[in-house]
């Protein structure tokens, strides 16, 4: 109470942060006329001369006012927009390495194109990030126009380029591209074997748009470069005999969290057999040697008692098929991780699969915390400003939208159960349908999507595919066409261009667009529909005359028409059909209407059965609605639901953030880890010589073989000189005589190690003389760079086991995370000594019997990132669209269009009709 008296008087810290940066807006404002005064040459020659001021020493801070009022007078000449003041001051909260907050539809887009323009101006290159790979093209190409016009060079990095072109594309200036690609190509890099092949030029500045869905939502899966491992069936098949011969005392299971565990018998039992297979190293099976061994045993255990066959998988044709216990569909090509498919195919005595291995993998937080600055943009960050400022150290500014918002956002309708439910959602979507009102609903799944196009199909309504561009074309007319063609179309984020389309019209009066939170992201809905995107559909490849001019008129015109007609019916009606779990996505659905002052409305409908409601809902809210008596059939408003439902959401949000926060601080400690490897290793790279780093490690070697035999001041009879001999020969290839020397005359271990170090570098000498100094600084290379990658994928699988098993250890009362950082400081020890062996072993026994092969070969690589929200792949998906945008003339039946993939709109048809394409199937109504 106190606290928002205070505000209205003294306006909040948001609010006084906003105001000052007025006066450079004034400032901005004020040197309009004098450039509008310049022509183009003398516009771009700007750029040269900001350049050159701050080759010279100027801060970027002090150009901000004159490089701001420059990229808004080439906007204006190029796009024909000019950025409006609040543009400019989010464009100024992204320069400070901030996140701007503004609303859909207030031009984020062209916000970015100001600090982009300033930062760049150090040559050091910008990255802009967006959430797809449809969206980083639009953006580069459209906002290019004005880079282009200043003389900045802009890239884009999308799926499929190959190194070079990457590289190109990050030399630009400006570097448009996904989180995905963008964090693909940060690990491959790592994994390069000379400089210039790394397409990256270090981490400056990023404006991420969309940014809570980027740093939030995609961050709760990491992304991962896999490449397949050896062949371990054996392995598998071993462990997978030992389960059935355990009994019910050897371990728990519990079905309500779907976990099972070994018991300390059950543990001793096994260790038994392990140590009988010979599968255990050392005095215990928890020792830190033995962790991948307990974690394959813990995949085993939960294959046999926690999965049933024609329940949770079938077995069809020697091959372990998931069933997705949601949808109870067959799920052909998806795999478990972490080697419980091979597991179940081990239990179902099925070919166990060759499995793939992670070769290197980072969560968003650790890539983005490289850069020097960071910034971001979305319509709705400032529920999760904690997080932001917590784990990226950004803060979160409002800034004001352009026009007064408008739009009514109405308390939630709930209903008892979820039938009752949908029949209110229906009602309501026939009813905008009969005014004429555009309606956007949103689901929180592709099943909930599907679910409520079926209600719609039942009753006579057509859906469109989103393949079809001409969805909307009946309702064009407005008129009776809105009112009477009973269409709707199902967006699921998957085709992101065609989604983009059909999303840019779901403004046109009529429309009904059904779309999870995630579809057609970063396309703003305009009433009435956006002109330019029609214009492009429908007459981009008619050539410039009167002929397009007058087909560009009709559209326009038409678009304007309908935006009236729009408007009159209240705009944009945002129908939610469920809470989600964070009030973040709620607003986004919101924010879809109201855009630049239009009116608007947005209103959730729920019910009891809504899983929000189930799990978080409370005793209270249940309470709450008996006393406002809801009856069946019936919908209870009240803004108490809207407040309760409120903090049920922010308790979960605190508990996924919480969630997000720790699984944080499991990855730091790889993530430092990983730091400091490929700091290592971009030094070596660097370095033309790597002899002296081989030599310090080869008598590191030395000395540790000596010590680990010959006791500190230990008298010869002490020695064990059989057992260093056998290392030595064992490890260096060298034959030396160290029992006759520990005969000798007051000899001590200091002689010892002088001795075995002199005999290999003389081996090491007679290397160089042999094949050349060049050859051998090659080969010192190259098996330094081999050895540490080969060391740090095991040391990745190991990390990954110790994470899982750490849990499980019996270590009653120490924190799991503490655990983890001291074992996994040993693993990075140990990894460290095995490399200073193991290089020095090959390179002692190096023969080369052929020059060296000119470039080492990256092993076959796929990129990963699952979709937290879907469970799928994003880059498969990516790739696959792709592909799907080239299908082979071959491949395509002239009587299935749904094989044609995309077809060029001048190509003949592929229905055999011999027409072009876009007279043909690809003619728009
Ligand atoms: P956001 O990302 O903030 O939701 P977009 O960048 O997609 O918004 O822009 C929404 C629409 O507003 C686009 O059609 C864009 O061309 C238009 N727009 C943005 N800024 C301006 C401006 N200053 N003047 C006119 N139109 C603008
Ligand atoms: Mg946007």
């Amino acid at each position: 109470m106190i606290g928002s008296l205070a505000r209205k008087i003294f306006g909040s810290a948001n609010d006084r942060r906003v105001r000052a940066y007025y006066p450079k807006v004034e400032a901005i404002n004020a040197l309009e006329p004098e450039l509008e005064a310049l022509s183009d040459e003398q516009l771009r020659a700007r750029t040269e001369d900001f350049r050159k001021q701050v080759a010279n020493g100027a801060l970027l801070d002090d150009l901000l006012v004159p490089a701001f009022a420059t990229v808004r007078e080439a906007a204006k000449r190029t796009l024909g927009q000019r950025h409006f003041d609040v543009q400019l001051i989010g464009g100024m909260v992204l320069h400070e390495g901030a996140i701007a907050e503004m609303k859909t539809g207030e031009g984020k887009t062209l916000v970015a194109t100001l600090p982009v323009y300033l930062n760049s101006l150090t040559g050091k290159g910008v990255h802009v990030v967006t959430v797809n790979d449809y969206l980083a093209k639009r953006d580069a190409e459209w906002m290019g126009q004005i880079y282009n016009f200043l003389g900045l060079k802009v890239g884009v990095i999308v799926h499929g380029l190959d190194d070079e072109q990457r590289k190109v594309a990050y030399e630009c200036d400006v570097t448009y591209g996904t989180n995905n690609e963008l964090g693909f190509d940060y690990l491959r890099d790592n994994m390069k074997y000379e400089l210039p092949h790394m397409v990256q030029r270090g981490h400056i500045f990023a404006i991420v748009d969309e940014v809570d869905s980027i740093l939030v939502d995609e961050a709760r899966t990491p992304l991962i470069i896999s490449g397949p491992l050896d062949d371990r069936s054996e392995f598998y098949n071993t462990i997978d005999k030992f389960i059935p011969t355990l009994d019910k005392a050897h371990f728990d299971v519990d079905e309500k969290l779907r976990t099972v565990t070994l018991t300390e018998t059950g543990m001793e039992f096994l260790e038994g057999k392990l140590r009988e297979a010979d599968l255990v190293k050392g005095d215990s099976l928890y020792a830190i040697e033995n962790v991948s061994v307990v974690h394959h045993v813990n995949q085993a255990l939960r294959a046999h008692k926690m999965f049933q066959r024609d329940r949770d998988y079938i077995v069809k044709n020697d091959e372990v098929v998931i069933i997705d216990e949601f949808t109870g569909r067959m799920m052909p090509g998806r795999r478990y991780s972490e080697g419980l498919h091979q597991a179940l195919e081990a239990k179902e005595r099925a070919t166990v699969q060759p499995e793939n291995q992670t070769l290197a993998s980072i969560t968003f937080q650790n890539y983005f915390r490289l850069y020097d600055k960071l910034a971001g943009m979305t319509g709705t960050a400032s529920t999760e400003a904690d997080e932001f400022a917590d784990i990226y150290r950004l803060e979160v500014v409002e800034v004001p939208t352009n026009m007064p918002m408008v739009r009514d956002d109405q308390d939630d309708e709930v209903y008892r159960t979820g039938a009752e439910k949908y029949r209110a959602i229906i009602a309501l979507i026939k009813d905008c349908k009969e005014r004429g009102q555009p309606v956007l609903v949103g689901t929180t799944s592709i099943e909930k999507s599907e679910m409520l196009a079926q209600s719609l199909s039942n009753e006579g309504w057509e859906q469109h595919d989103f393949s079809d561009v001409n969805a909307f074309a009946k309702l064009y007319s407005g008129d009776g066409g809105a009112k009477n063609a009973l269409v709707f179309a199902v967006l699921n984020a998957r085709y992101h261009e065609q989604e983009a389309y059909i999303i840019s019209q779901a403004g046109v009066p009529g429309a009904v667009t059904i779309a999870t939170n995630m579809a057609g992201r970063g396309t703003d809905i305009q009433l009435g529909g956006n002109a330019d995107m029609r214009i492009r559909q429908e007459v981009g490849d008619l050539a410039a005359g009167p002929d397009r001019t007058a087909k560009e008129k009709k559209i326009r015109d038409e678009v304007a028409r309908l935006k009236e007609k729009a408007l009159a019916a209240g705009g944009l009606f945002v129908l939610g059909t469920e809470r989600h779990e964070a009030r973040r996505i709620d607003n986004q659905l919101r924010g879809r209407s109201g855009r630049q002052g239009d009116p608007g409305t947005s209103k959730f409908f729920l019910s009891l059965e809504d899983d929000l409601m189930r799990i978080f809902g409370s005793d209270q809210l249940g309470g709450m609605l008996t006393k406002l008596g809801l009856q069946e059939n019936e919908a209870i408003v009240h803004p108490w639901i809207n407040k309760a439902l409120e903090k049920a959401q922010q308790k979960v949000e605190a508990r996924n953030f919480d969630i997000r926060k720790n699984l944080l601080k499991f990855d730091d400690v790889m993530n430092d880890q990983r730091k400091v490897i490929f700091e290592q290793r971009i030094e070596l790279m660097r370095d033309d010589d790597v002899a002296e780093t081989v030599a310090d490690m080869r008598r590191s070697v030395v000395s540790e073989l000596v010590a680990r035999h010959i006791p500190q001041n230990a008298y010869p009879e002490q020695w064990d000189t059989p057992g260093l001999k056998i290392e030595l020969q064992n490890v260096l290839g060298l034959t030396l005589p160290v029992d006759e020397w520990a005969k000798e005359e007051g000899i001590a271990d200091e002689e010892v190690r002088e001795r075995v170090t002199r005999s290999a570098d003389e081996v090491m000498a007679a290397k160089v003389a042999k094949y050349g100094a060049e050859i051998m600084r090659y080969v010192e290379k190259s098996v330094l760079l081999q050895t540490l990658d080969h060391l740090w994928r095991e040391h990745l699988v190991m990390l990954d086991h110790l994470r899982q098993v750490i849990g499980f250890r019996g270590y009653a009362q120490r924190d799991p995370l503490n655990e983890y950082k001291s074992e996994a400081f040993q693993l990075f020890d140990t990894l460290l000594n095995r490399l200073r062996e193991g290089v020095t072993a090959q390179l002692m026994r190096i023969e080369i019997v052929q020059a060296p092969p000119a470039q080492t070969e990256l092993p076959p690589m796929q990129a990963h990132h699952i979709n937290p929200d879907t469970g799928e792949d994003e880059l498969a998906l990516a790739a696959a669209s792709a592909a799907e945008a080239r299908v082979a003339a071959a491949d395509r039946k002239t009587d299935d269009p749904s094989t044609w993939g995309k077809v060029g709109r001048n190509e003949v048809c592929p229905c055999g009709s011999g027409k072009k394409y876009k007279h043909c199937h690809g003619r728009f109504a």
